[in-house]
């Protein structure tokens, strides 16, 4: 350091400060990656701010394109889903809307499954219904219901595997051949339930290589990272995954000009969360299966959802595309032995478990909901009572069990 011989002004401190030359070597290697921060990026000369393009990974403009360690996590996510392209989205819903935002205009039409996750079903009722967009509904499980919803008019398909709360899993094969026949739809999957792990989605259906094209994977994944890629309950994120180059591209143009970011910090923790993460979904699905197995045997619930068990609405489909089930099970208890009221007694004895939104975090969560006018079709169509849903963390099995036998216990 060189000696000063006058005191310096705070004016020369800070300008010391904000141009300090130093910079430490390369070359650091450690177990996660570094964390970049930006909103400005630094370019060296005016020949390089003018060469720079954001639409690519060729290099770096401002921190809501992207910075190093944005592009680390996209690039571990498409590996993830078996996508190419990648964009971040500051929670799943924003992701989903996101889709809608960039891919349709007045006079489209928009279909959805019935059992859609809800705030993705509401968007489409209040935003896209203002802005000229037509919303039809069609029966997951029936691709003739898809087949007879499809006009000249639908732009963008919204599949959803396993659907949300009541856990139907869907006919993707029949599905997607109903969509090959209309290669100019865009079919969009809400993947967040299979993660990337339970199921390929873009080769969805390509059962093997001789009947390859027999149907057709999807164009667009949606996951909200908030799920199983964090696995702590304690950050929200979404993400886009495409095949596409130029459908990418659209949906970037839209991402950019809206200002999606995403915070750097949360980054950091997903980028934690992704090495452990098909160790903790199969450690969700085999306690899920577990305690499965254990409702079917209650006398107090007309029935149990879950995908990987026989009997559930579309175990052949899951059976047909999947391996793994993820952590959800939903119970309907008997409408005609149990008021609603006395199910939210059942809840609130519950002692392991704990009242919450959300899944894929280390704690597991109940919710209660109301199936009066839940469903339009299937067997919960036109039914009331009540459904719990369970979301299975990573405690003991056995300590879930018995919280779940105390407060089936207080029911009685
Ligand atoms: C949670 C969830 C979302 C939305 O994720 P957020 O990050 O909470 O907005 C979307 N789809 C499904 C199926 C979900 O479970």
């Amino acid at each position: 350091m060189s000696s000063r011989s006058q005191p310096r002004s705070l004016s020369e401190a800070a300008t010391d400060l904000i141009h300090h030359p130093y910079e430490a070597p390369g070359g650091f290697r450690s177990v996660q990656p570094g964390v970049f921060k930006a909103s400005t990026v630094v370019f060296e000369d005016t020949a390089a701010l003018r060469s720079r393009e954001w639409k690519d990974k060729s290099g770096y403009t401002y921190g809501l394109h992207g910075t190093p360690t944005t592009f680390v996590l996209e690039e571990r996510l498409a590996t993830l889903e078996g996508g190419l392209q990648t964009l971040l989205a500051p929670s799943g819903l924003a992701a989903i809307a996101l889709v809608g935002m960039a891919l349709l205009k007045a006079g489209d039409e928009l279909l959805l499954p019935d059992n859609v996750y809800g705030p993705s079903r509401d968007f489409a009722r209040h935003e896209l219904a203002q802005w000229g967009i037509v919303t039809v509904f069609y029966d997951p499980l029936d691709a003739a219901s898809l087949a007879s919803a499809l006009s000249p008019r639908t732009k963008l398909v919204w599949l959803e595997a396993a659907g949300s709360v009541t856990l139907e899993f869907p006919d993707l094969g029949g599905l997607l051949r109903v969509l090959r026949e209309h290669p100019d739809v865009v079919v969009a999957l809400d993947n967040t339930w299979g993660a990337g792990l339970a199921f390929n989605p873009f080769e969805l259906g390509v059962v093997a290589p001789a009947v390859r094209g027999d149907t057709r994977g999807v164009d667009i994944s949606v996951h909200a990272l908030t799920k199983y890629p964090s696995g702590g309950g304690d950050v929200l994120m979404g993400a886009v995954l495409t095949r596409d180059e130029g459908l990418h591209l659209r949906l970037k143009l839209t991402h950019m000009r809206l200002g999606l970011g995403v915070g750097l910090n949360d980054v950091e923790l997903l980028l934690r969360g992704l090495p452990s993460m098909a160790l903790r979904y199969a450690a969700h699905d085999a306690s899920t299966r577990q305690i499965a197995a254990w409702l079917q045997g209650r006398p107090e619930l007309a029935r149990v959802l879950h995908p990987a068990l026989p009997g559930s609405p579309g175990h052949a489909h899951w059976q047909a595309h999947c391996t793994a089930a993820a952590g959800l099970v939903s119970m309907v208890f008997d409408g005609g032995r149990f008021s609603s009221a006395q199910v939210d007694g059942f809840v609130d004895a519950l002692r392991v478990f704990k009242i919450g939104y959300s899944w894929g975090g280390p704690l597991s969560l109940v919710m209660p909901y109301g199936l009066q006018g839940m469903r339009r079709f299937g067997a919960l169509a036109g039914q009331g009572g009540t459904l719990v849903r369970l979301a299975i963390g990573l405690e003991d099995t056995g300590a879930l069990i018995a919280d779940l036998d105390q407060a089936f216990a207080a029911l009685r």
